[in-house]
């Protein structure tokens, strides 16, 4: 039988990634979009699978809406990616985060759970919800200590998650996952914008890349494997929760030599660190233990940060020699 899966957030980077590996494993794909008539799905096109997968219009802030998307598409699999995303953003859309990321998902748990159906739920939690992690690389049972609008949303979501699959029997997974990049990252995150700029600089550009804090130290991963990771959770006997990273810290600044090294050139020649960027709180330094992951699921990140600054840089340069054809 033909297994269905129902995407929220499928326009975004890890939704469209996923609608392409779950469509390799012969599912029916259905996402959803805000407004599926107004959104370009460019990152669906991008991919090439556009015409294969069904859209449908909902907001996960809109309970109705959830409902009967989820009694129409009557999915087997619900993957839950939807919601403001961006941690800057965040301090300046407060209360649009906490209710995309926190009610948004709530919403989607309370409409499964009167459904009384047999769905099967992925939800995207973050490794933001850790805060900073002190040189202890953060399990499944790191406490949280979020700094950021966006991660208190997603801190509470994760409960939620927690707390329906305890009191309820759902099966509900969480992907506790660090950062993933990828060539369809929208610009205002900073590895695109970082490699944009490079690109940009490398073609002739005198212009100064502007950056925030380059001391930070995060975990970069490639999202065209993330996704894989959330369809592995959704495939074990039992709901549970992941870390989902590559277990390889590095500063901000390791990423933006490695690109600049890329394209033959210095970072300090072209960058201007500027106070405008840094966030009111952030996170220094975070790092991640996968294990659990490599356990149970079987899966291990192939990429670390210097591959995907690498493979960034690629695709941006194709991208823009196709954009000139
Ligand atoms: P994107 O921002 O690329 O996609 C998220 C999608 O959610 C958008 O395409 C949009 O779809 C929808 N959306 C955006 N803003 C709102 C809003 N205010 N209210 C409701 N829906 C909104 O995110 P990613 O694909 O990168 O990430 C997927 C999920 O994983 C997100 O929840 C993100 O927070 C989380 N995550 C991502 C990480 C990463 O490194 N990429 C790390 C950890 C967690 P539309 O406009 O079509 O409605």
């Amino acid at each position: 039988m033909e297994k269905r899966a129902l995407i929220f957030g499928i326009s975004g980077q890890d939704g469209s990634y996923l609608a392409r590996f779950l469509l390799t494993k012969g599912y029916r794909v259905v996402g959803s979009s805000r407004d599926a008539q107004m959104c370009s799905f460019s990152n669906l096109v991008r991919l090439k699978i556009r015409d294969q997968v069904e859209v449908e219009s909902a907001s996960l802030n809109d309970f109705r809406s959830v409902l009967q998307v989820l009694k129409k598409v009557r999915p087997d699999e619900v993957y839950n990616l939807a919601g403001q995303s961006s941690v800057g953003l965040s301090f300046e859309q407060p209360v649009e985060s906490f209710e995309s990321i926190s009610i948004g998902t709530l919403n989607l748990l309370e409409a499964i759970r009167f459904l009384e159906a047999r769905i099967k739920i992925y939800n995207a939690g973050s490794s933001e919800c850790f805060g900073n992690t002190d040189g202890r690389p953060a399990d499944e049972l790191t406490p949280f200590r979020p700094r950021s609008p966006y991660a208190v949303a997603k801190a509470a979501a994760f409960w939620q998650m927690a707390n329906y699959r305890e009191a309820y029997g759902l099966f509900a997974s969480s992907g506790l996952l660090f950062n993933h990049e990828s060539p369809l990252r929208p610009q205002r995150f900073v590895t695109r914008k970082i490699v944009n700029a490079a690109c940009r600089i490398a073609e002739g550009s005198k212009e100064k890349l502007e950056l925030g804090n380059i001391s930070v130290e995060r975990d970069w991963g490639w999202a065209p494997e993330y996704v894989e990771a959330m369809w592995l959770m959704l495939q074990q006997e039992d709901p549970d929760d992941y870390v989902i990273a590559t277990g390889e810290t590095n500063r901000l600044e390791d990423f933006v030599d490695n690109v600049f090294k890329v394209l033959g050139l210095n970072w300090q020649d072209h960058v201007k660190i500027s106070r405008e960027f840094f966030r009111p709180t952030d996170i220094l330094a975070v790092s991640a233990n996968p294990d659990k992951a490599a356990r149970k699921l079987r899966w291990k990140a192939k990429y670390k940060m210097c591959d995907v600054a690498r493979m960034m840089v690629e695709a941006e340069k194709r991208h823009g020699e196709e954009r000139c054809e």
